[in-house]
């Protein structure tokens, strides 16, 4: 199956006292394929992170449907939600934990045994073994970043998807995170990410689809992209 579908999926969020709600996805449809990079291109408000939150579990869709490596989400949501590490936009951990921690915990949370956790090779894999036992709040932002990448690496998922990775970072940590994103794509991890810079989308992803107010409106190979914008 390709690692992600999405067959005409409609979000309409609630409205304020019974009016009509925003209408953020207007019937998208899209597959990903296994294997590559691919970037969910768009404008502010273009609907990326809803769509994102529909595979993530976190928003219901109004209609469609969406499989995750094969699995629906609404009749195995079990199942599509191991098959998916979300690396969202905000930075969500306890502060007063330790990146080791951090990993432990989550591993818990998906109730890997310890014997299985792998919590000291993803702080290899993100560069922060020598960070394993400081405090969450004493890492920097790039060291934050990594982390939540680990985090959503624990349960061992085929497919990783990063909501907008390098808004508001500097050049610097922007390179740190694209070589780290390519190096988990060459480990054989299909990656999705959102942005809305076309420079990144170009530079990083195979395939690209774009989305505006709630629309596709292009999907093609980045390299026949290139050019049209
Ligand atoms: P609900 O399920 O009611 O939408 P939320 O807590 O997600 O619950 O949002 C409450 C309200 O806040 C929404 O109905 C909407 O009016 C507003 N809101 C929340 N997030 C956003 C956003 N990103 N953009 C616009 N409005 C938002
Ligand atoms: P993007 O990630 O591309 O910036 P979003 O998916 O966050 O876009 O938002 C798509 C549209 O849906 C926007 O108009 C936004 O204001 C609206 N929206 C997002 N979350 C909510 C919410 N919880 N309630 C109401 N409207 C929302």
């Amino acid at each position: 199956p390709p690692a992600i579908r999405i067959d005409n999926v409609v979000k309409r969020y609630a409205g304020v006292k019974g009016g009509e709600g925003k209408l953020a996805l207007k019937g998208v449809s899209f597959d990903v394929p296994q294997g590559g990079i691919f970037g969910l291109l768009g404008p502010n408000g273009a609907g990326k992170s809803t769509l994102i939150n529909i595979l993530a579990g976190l928003v219901t869709k109004t209609s469609g449907s969406a499989e995750i490596w094969g699995f629906d989400i609404d009749e195995q949501p079990r199942n599509a939600k191991r098959s998916i590490g979300i690396v969202p936009q905000e930075i969500v951990f306890d502060p007063f934990f330790t990146p080791f921690e951090v990993l432990e915990n989550h591993g818990g949370f998906y109730g890997i045994p310890k014997a299985e956790r792998r919590s000291e090779e993803l702080l290899a894999a993100v560069h922060l073994s020598d960070k394993r036992d400081a405090y969450a709040r004493t890492l920097s932002g790039g060291m934050k970043r990594r982390l939540l990448i680990a985090k959503a690496m624990v349960h061992s998922p085929p497919i990783l998807v990063l909501d907008e990775p390098t808004a508001g970072v500097d050049v610097e940590l922007r390179g740190q995170l694209w070589e780290l994103v390519r190096k988990l794509n060459g480990e054989g991890v299909t990656v999705v990410l959102t942005t809305h810079y076309l420079e990144e989308a170009e530079e990083l992803c195979d395939e690209i689809a774009i989305i505006n107010h709630g629309e596709l409106i292009a999907h093609k190979p980045t390299r026949e992209l290139v050019g049209m914008a």
